[in-house]
């Protein structure tokens, strides 16, 4: 999943739905949206092993509850889960339990629509080996459908900025 998306979706929900959430953690960990993605900056051949494991995210949830507070803390779990889940579910493979196991894993999900009253749901839970795969290429980190997103959001917040004042 390119990288807009990892960063609007899980911020617009923490957004709708814990409103009274203080902003300080909403926007201060908001990186963590991403921080699994650099692991392809370390080492390309990492990419999706690195920082794509539970220990790495759990090791994390821990360094922020140590450094800043439990609230903090579930905040930033919740932006590398999401972070996780998006390349889990979109039909990207990830070492979710890197490096005891580096099989990758991955769910693929999707109803296919055939005419009529024609459909089929498809729901695979994937498991492939570390030497089948082959995730070289350079990751999306903006694309079109990133763009419209983006300027949608300006605009939202354009409109209710103008209704503030
Ligand atoms: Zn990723």
């Amino acid at each position: 999943m390119e990288t807009t998306f990892h960063i609007v979706i899980p911020l617009l929900l923490l957004l709708v739905f814990f409103p009274k959430l203080e902003k300080k953690y909403i926007l201060g960990l908001l990186f963590l949206t991403i921080l699994p993605d650099f692991d392809y900056m370390i080492n390309a051949n990492l990419h999706r092993f690195l920082f794509h494991n539970i220990f790495f995210v759990i090791g994390i949830i821990l360094l922020v509850w140590f450094l800043w507070n439990k609230k903090a803390a579930i905040v930033g779990g919740f932006y590398l889960f999401s972070h996780l889940l998006f390349d889990f579910a979109n039909g990207g493979f990830v070492a979710l339990f890197w490096p005891i196991y580096s099989n990758l894993y991955s769910i693929l999900f999707k109803i296919k629509y055939f005419g009529g009253l024609k459909f089929k749901i498809y729901l695979n839970w994937i498991m492939i080996e570390a030497s089948e795969v082959n995730i070289q290429g350079g990751g999306d980190l903006l694309t079109m459908s990133g763009m419209v997103v983006i300027i949608l959001l300006m605009l939202v917040a354009m409109v209710s900025w103008i209704k503030k004042r």
